[in-house]
């Protein structure tokens, strides 16, 4: 065993030899993995084994996609088999509800470059004639699924990591982890201690001890997970003889149920409702190739509804049922990336599909850690996801609901009830007690998202279409817009940056000028590589005091971030305040008359400008106030400490009365922004795109100084964007866009060229000298446009973000097109897919409410 090495992997699951193998892949051959027992001897080595590329988020699937695409080139690589089984596979939908559900799968698929197709329940049983068809009202085939070997997977990247020079320690538990001053880790060892620049904690099971061991309390959890084998089946023989081919893989939703042939028998488990998780404060050390003791009658109901919709199943006999331990993380995907507060320890842990996402996961973080960037967007995987309120037992309830919940519908107005509330404010009761308010959940915050009338259930009634809360937010709404309302904006990540070089440091990291005492700036943060990582408000509060104000999601991610880049000698402090700092937003034309009754100054037009900060007493309390507000109607962001809330909230509800003064919550908030057109983080503006592809080029001062990402963006300003964010009106029925749906584009005597597959399959990836280079649809079987004819119409950009502006009264969507057809207003040229129907679009280049911004400076 070397005593130095660049990085140390600690497990050898299927994660950890793939980070391995993606590690020595990209050029850091001086790695080792070490293994506690064998390799596989965790969940890896009794997993079903079964892939597929789709994911409810479009950049997993993405990952998802280059992990199937991956298998051969390991096999080749590494002279293993893999034992792959690329059968393909039918989900199958059970209610019009599941089939809304797969139309939007199908269509996201579209854009994803992938080829799935809506089939008729008959033409899923012709691939698995075991079921009775007459249960289910259609289904979704998807070609890119199949099984594989998931012992001989994993020694396919252990060997062909070996063959890269890497180097894997058998039966060696790693037992302590401390780091001296200068950064290097001691990997403590049964064999003796060995120094590495780089620890990755690919523990699985054990991830949690792992963590621990650094101080860190992973938000992870083990679920026990049962499926049975059976014994030779005729039917199958007979499928197989006579077609020449395995029975396809199915996803019954219903039944909760997964079930594949397996040799010339069925494999079939579930995902039962009455879930259990396994060893849920520590993993023993002991534990290794053992299974679990199995109990059937729990998973009975999923069994009885399987039996009924897959008769031929029923009659087999069951040879062996396994129960074995695997983890979670609160949302299901995992946990990778860098930890914030430490240096150089990475995670990939709580992967809890392995076979279709470890591939994905060892490229990105190899990428991470070798280029310092993941190279896609990682977002919906990033550890950094996940705030302090992410304990042990909020991780154990939200785990539990995620499981028995994995194959339920998630609608787009649903929120989970698991682990709530977890953090409130001082407003809680008085907004669900007196207000009627429906609460959603914010990053471990309880907001308000809508208000029912008295008489009304504070309920939503969950639905893919426009559903109960339609009227009540579009009430709202127009109280904002021709009076004044009142919104709670605790849910907003709030940091103070302080100290003689806090100027500098900002203006190295933002993209825009830093704002004159007590004024504000828009800016957005870019990575090295000229891509949009933030957008914040910036205030200066003082000679050396600046406030922000960004995305609450991303708080971790931007602390990770602010502190890489803080200066070594201690001139910047920064501070996040999460909700030890709260605020109230007023928005509509008589806000200026409520503020001006709560304050001993003057905020006048002239006196308290558009993107003003202040430090005034409202109503008595102590409080910083913004002029600006995200409805891009006058209005002001009030921020005080939380124990001036209550007083403040009754305050500008008494001034307001006279005025008609509403309470508005976060859907009239993300319906006005859609008719100014402005972007939100996350959904517009994430790490795949350009600031000049979201639209963002009045807040990137190029010349200003040489912030990070600057040459990146120099050269997007210059090239021009490929893509561009793109504001559109739908001519929709009765559901509005979700996010993600497929943007159709006629070809009118026009040759927009060559267009880059969409979502991020454009994205930057970066080989081993940190060259960037594209993904090509070689890598994973996208399509791009190309040579497209006059008339034709083409998948050509997706929808981030959308719904319907109450005030205008129109549908609306934000979109990336390319940046050729990102004027072009005419009608008839666009269509967006909605539920399975194209809907004819048009892009709007002026925002519907206010273009001149007359409302909000006024
Ligand atoms: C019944 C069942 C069915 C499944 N079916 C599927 C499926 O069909 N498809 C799919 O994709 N996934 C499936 N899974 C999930 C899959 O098994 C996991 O996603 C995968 O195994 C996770 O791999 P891992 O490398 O993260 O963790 P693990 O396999 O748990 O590996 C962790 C390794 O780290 C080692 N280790 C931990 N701590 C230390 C230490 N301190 N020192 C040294 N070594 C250490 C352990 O010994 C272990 O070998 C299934 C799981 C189960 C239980």
């Amino acid at each position: 065993m070397k005593s130095h090495v660049k990085a140390v992997v600690i497990g050898g699951g299927v994660v950890g030899c793939s980070v391995l193998y993606h590690l020595a892949r990209a050029g850091w051959t001086d790695v080792m993995l070490i293994e506690r027992s064998e390799l596989t001897s965790g969940s890896s080595w009794h997993a079903a084994g079964g892939f597929h590329t789709l994911n409810g988020d479009p950049n997993v699937a993405r990952l998802q996609a280059y992990t199937v695409q991956l298998y051969k080139e390991l096999e080749e690589l590494s002279g293993q088999s893999c034992s792959l089984h690329l059968t393909g596979g039918v989900m199958m939908a059970d209610s019009p509800e599941r089939m809304d559900f797969l139309r939007l799968a199908h269509a996201k698929g579209r854009y994803l470059g992938m080829d799935t197709e809506l089939i008729t329940p008959s033409e899923a049983k012709a691939m698995f004639p075991l079921m009775d068809e007459t249960n289910f009202v259609g289904a979704m085939w998807d070609p890119v699924e199949g099984h594989l070997d998931p012992s001989g997977t994993t020694h396919a990247y252990a060997k062909a990591a070996k063959k890269l020079g890497a180097e894997i320690v058998l039966r060696n538990r790693v037992t302590e982890l401390t780091q001296e001053a200068d950064g290097t880790w001691n990997v403590v060892t049964e064999q003796g201690t060995v120094k590495a620049e780089h620890v990755v904690n690919c523990g699985g099971l054990w991830a949690r001890e792992v963590g621990r061991m650094v101080g860190l309390e992973l938000p992870l959890l083990a679920m026990e997970h049962m499926y049975l084998l059976t014994e030779p089946m005729p039917e199958v023989e007979a499928f197989n003889r006579a077609t020449g081919r395995e029975m396809v893989g199915v996803l019954d939703f219903k039944g909760e149920i997964y079930t594949r042939q397996e040799r010339n028998g069925i494999l079939l488990g579930t995902y039962e409702k009455a879930c259990k998780p396994w060893s849920p404060q520590t993993t023993p050390w002991e534990f290794g190739h053992e299974l679990l003791q199995p109990d059937l009658d729990r998973i009975a109901p999923s069994l009885e509804i399987g039996f009924k919709h897959f008769p031929g199943i029923e009659k087999a006999g069951i040879k062996q049922v396994i129960n074995g331990p695997f983890t979670f993380a609160p949302d299901g995907n995992p946990l990778v990336g860098p930890v914030q507060g430490l240096t150089n320890f990475w995670v990939a842990c709580a992967v809890m599909a392995g076979f279709s996402q470890g591939g994905g996961v060892g490229l990105a973080l190899s990428n991470w850690m070798v280029n310092g960037d993941p190279g896609f967007d990682v977002w919906g995987m990033d550890v950094a996801r996940f705030g302090e309120w992410a304990s042990l037992r909020y991780t154990n309830a939200k785990v539990r609901e995620n499981y028995s919940r994995r194959f339920s519908i998630r609608f787009p107005n649903e929120e989970l009830p698991a682990a709530r509330p977890a953090q409130t404010t001082p407003l809680y009761d008085v907004m669900v007690r007196d207000n009627n308010a429906v609460m959603g959940d914010s990053w471990g915050l309880e907001t308000p998202l809508w208000f029912a009338p008295e008489g009304t259930e504070a309920k939503d009634i969950v639905s893919f279409h426009r559903s109960n809360d339609f009227e009540h937010v579009g009430r709202e709404v127009r109280a904002v817009r021709e009076r004044v309302g009142v919104t709670e904006i605790a849910n907003f990540a709030k940091y103070q940056v302080t100290g003689p070089g806090a100027e500098d440091f900002l203006n190295r990291l933002m993209t825009n000028r830093m704002p004159k005492p007590g004024r504000l700036v828009l800016t957005p943060m870019l990575n090295e590589f000229g891509k949009l990582i933030g957008d914040f408000t910036i205030a200066k509060a003082g000679d050396e005091r600046f406030m922000i104000w960004g995305s609450s999601a991303a708080a971790i991610y931007h602390m990770r971030w602010f502190e890489k880049h803080l200066p070594k000698d201690g001139s910047v402090r920064i501070h996040r305040f999460d909700q030890t700092l709260v605020g109230l937003s007023i928005a509509g034309p008589r806000a200026r008359d409520v503020l001006q009754e709560l304050v001993d100054e003057d905020v006048s037009n002239a006196a308290f400008r558009f993107m003003d900060f202040r430090e005034m007493a409202v109503a008595g309390a102590p409080c910083m106030v913004n002029r600006v507000t995200y409805t891009g109607d006058l209005g002001y962001e009030i921020w005080m400490p939380p124990a001036y809330e209550r007083l403040v909230y009754q305050a500008i509800k008494d001034a307001g009365a006279q005025h008609g003064i509403t309470d508005f919550g976060m859907r009239a908030l993300l319906s006005m922004r859609l008719e100014k057109n402005f972007p939100t983080w996350f959904r517009e503006l994430r790490p795949i795109y350009g600031p000049f592809e979201g639209a963002m080029e009045r807040f990137v001062k190029l010349e200003k100084n040489d912030f990070i990402g600057r040459d990146a963006a120099a050269k997007e300003a210059k090239d021009g964007p490929g893509l561009r964010r793109v504001s559109m009106i739908i001519d929709a029925l009765d559901a509005d866009v979700m996010g993600d749906e497929p943007v159709w584009a006629r070809v009118q005597g026009k040759d927009f060229g060559t267009v880059e597959p969409p979502h991020g399959y454009g994205a930057p990836r970066f080989d081993a000298s940190g060259t960037e280079t594209r993904l090509s649809k070689a890598d994973h079987g996208a399509s791009s446009v190309r040579g497209l004819r006059d008339g034709d119409w083409s998948v050509v950009g997706w929808v981030t973000s959308g719904g319907y502006a109450h005030h205008v009264g129109l549908s609306m969507a934000q979109a990336y097109v390319p940046a050729a057809l990102a004027d072009q207003e005419s009608e008839n040229l666009f269509e967006i897919e909605i539920l399975g129907e194209r809907r004819p679009a048009r892009i709007t280049v002026e925002a519907p409410f206010d273009p001149g911004g007359d409302k909000m400076r006024g």
